[in-house]
């Protein structure tokens, strides 16, 4: 089973679209395998986004990110990665298809509800970055938490 990080950004939070945003991955049959509530500190988020370091959306980017806490979540299933961002949609919902998360929900290219990991090197460094050691994340088939 494929595992993936996907992050409910504060813009769902101030258009109280939590639930259903999260409804939108259980309704694809992924399962949640852990979630924290968190505010980033800028330096933070800084670092999640690193990728993006010198575009000039980065520091708006992690002005936003920070500015309000975000739900982060790690799902699991199959081709998780891929099929997340499919319902996701384009980055910017002027381009994504339509029914998608992001052209039902965003503003725009940066208040855009979600972020999802884009392959399954990404997905594993941002899954380390919120839950170091896999820690607070759940094994449903064995029922019990990953241990350190
Ligand atoms: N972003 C932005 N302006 C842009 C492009 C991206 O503010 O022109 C923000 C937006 O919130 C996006 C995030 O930066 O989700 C990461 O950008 P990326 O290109 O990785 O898009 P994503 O993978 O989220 O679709
Ligand atoms: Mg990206």
């Amino acid at each position: 089973m494929q595992r993936t990080l996907i992050i409910i950004k504060p813009d769902a939070f101030m258009k109280k679209i939590v639930g259903k945003v999260i409804r939108q991955f259980e309704e694809e049959g992924f399962e949640m395998l852990g979630t924290k509530f968190v505010k980033m500190t800028p330096e933070q988020a800084g670092k999640f986004y690193i990728e993006h370091k010198g575009k000039s959306f980065y520091e708006p980017l992690v002005k936003f990110m920070s500015s309000n806490p975000c739900l982060v979540t790690v799902w699991g299933g199959s081709n998780v990665i891929k099929r997340s961002r499919a319902i996701i949609g384009k980055t910017d919902p002027a381009d994504a298809q339509g029914g998608t998360i992001r052209e039902r929900w965003a503003r725009d290219g940066r208040h855009n509800i979600v972020h999802g990991a884009d392959s399954p090197e990404s997905a594993e460094r941002e899954i380390e970055f919120f839950f170091p050691y896999g820690e607070g994340l759940y094994k449903w088939e064995q029922r019990e938490y990953i241990k350190k």
